[in-house]
């Protein structure tokens, strides 16, 4: 697919202080779209960043039928001038497992991947260089018919925008601590859980906010049958190393396929790891705290990477992870990850695509 390209009259000047970005505040110059009209992806265009014109009763704003992505986009540390992405043909696949699920049309993963370097060619500059810091990229498909009635709906926008994002740990790879919800539900069988959907994360508001409010950073989700097995933290999919062995919950429709989880598993089993994608329950996990076999926690997502536990909440005790220090597997771990995504360890996976 070719796009149309306009340009802004003006670029916008650039954040001044790359230590202070931090996520999703930076928005580009460009934004690249996609309509979807008789069936069709049509009319394939880059144009200025900036709000789009919709109408009131179009599906998105009423059903939420909407997907979204995302991913990154690095400057490589031996040559800043040369950018990659990581692994954009999980984020395309997922993007249309997301869309299978919601009822809206998928699109041709080479569309997918040549939009998303289309408009980050023309935003190059937006990519910071300190470390930490890259390119966010937010595909998204919006359902945009206008009528009221509970349908699919017939027309359809994919857009993509781009952000300057900060490290995610400003203040240092630190631990952080995690309140383990056991009323509100993120996924149940049968539901949305599996597809990157919006009102996915509108259900998770309530429940976060009040375990910020109680101190913690973020939910560790269990499922909804009887709230026992662990599935994601906020939204990262969840590790543990309990005797020498890493756990995380299988996918099985409530849990989301990460990137990042694909990638550690298999950076895990590659240092000699065992790797168990099975269910594991939050008693499991705290006999194993109290025996001393619960050796590390980690959250892996494309925003953090990798996000060291250090302090479990489950029904009014807290639960200490590695006296409150990032692990040694969690610290090896986030090394090979960021090191084979900048450039700085030699990407012997082909996972880093070249923009
Ligand atoms: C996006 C997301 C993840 C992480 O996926 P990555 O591809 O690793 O970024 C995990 N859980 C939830 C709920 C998510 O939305």
């Amino acid at each position: 697919m070719n796009f149309q390209i306009t340009h802004p009259k003006e670029l916008k000047p650039l954040p001044s202080d790359e230590s202070k970005l931090s996520f999703g505040k930076y928005f580009t110059d460009h934004m690249l779209k996609i309509d979807y009209l008789e069936n069709n992806w049509t009319n394939g265009r880059i144009e200025p960043y900036g709000p789009l014109s919709l109408s009131p009763a179009a599906l998105v704003l009423h059903y939420g039928q909407e997907i979204f992505e995302g991913m990154k986009a690095f400057r490589q540390v031996n040559d800043k001038d040369k950018l990659s992405l990581f692994r954009p043909d999980k984020n395309a696949n997922r993007f249309n497992l997301s869309a299978e699920r919601m009822c809206m049309p998928t699109i041709e993963e080479e569309v997918f991947v040549e939009s998303i370097k289309a408009v980050i060619r023309e935003d190059k500059r937006w990519i910071p260089y300190s470390e930490g810091t890259s390119l966010y990229i937010r595909p998204t498909m919006i359902a945009t018919e206008e009528a009221l009635g509970v349908h699919p709906s017939s027309e359809y926008l994919y857009y993509v925008i781009l952000c300057s994002v900060g490290s995610y740990f400003p203040e240092g790879f630190n631990p952080t601590k995690i309140f383990v919800e056991d009323k509100f539900v993120r996924a149940a069988q049968g539901g949305t859980g599996e597809a990157k959907t919006g009102g996915n994360y509108a259900a998770s508001l309530l429940p976060t906010k009040r375990a910020n409010s109680e101190g913690y950073s973020q939910v560790l989700w269990l499922d909804a049958q009887d709230h026992s097995k662990i599935e994601e933290v906020g939204a990262m999919n969840q590790f543990f190393v309990i005797d020498n062995e890493l756990y995380t919950a299988p996918l099985k429709g409530t849990v989301l396929r990460g990137v990042t989880r694909e990638s550690v598993i298999q950076l895990a089993q590659d240092k000699g790891y065992k790797v168990n994608e099975e269910a594991i329950t939050i008693s499991e996990v705290i006999e194993a705290s109290k025996t001393g076999a619960l050796q590390e926690a980690f959250g892996a997502g494309t925003a953090a990477s990798i996000a060291p536990v250090g302090e479990l909440y489950y029904k009014g005790t807290s639960y200490i992870v590695n006296k409150n220090q990032v692990g040694k597997i969690t610290q090896e771990l986030y090394e090979s990850l960021i090191g084979i995504q900048t450039g700085k360890i030699e990407d012997s996976y082909g996972w880093n695509i070249e923009i």
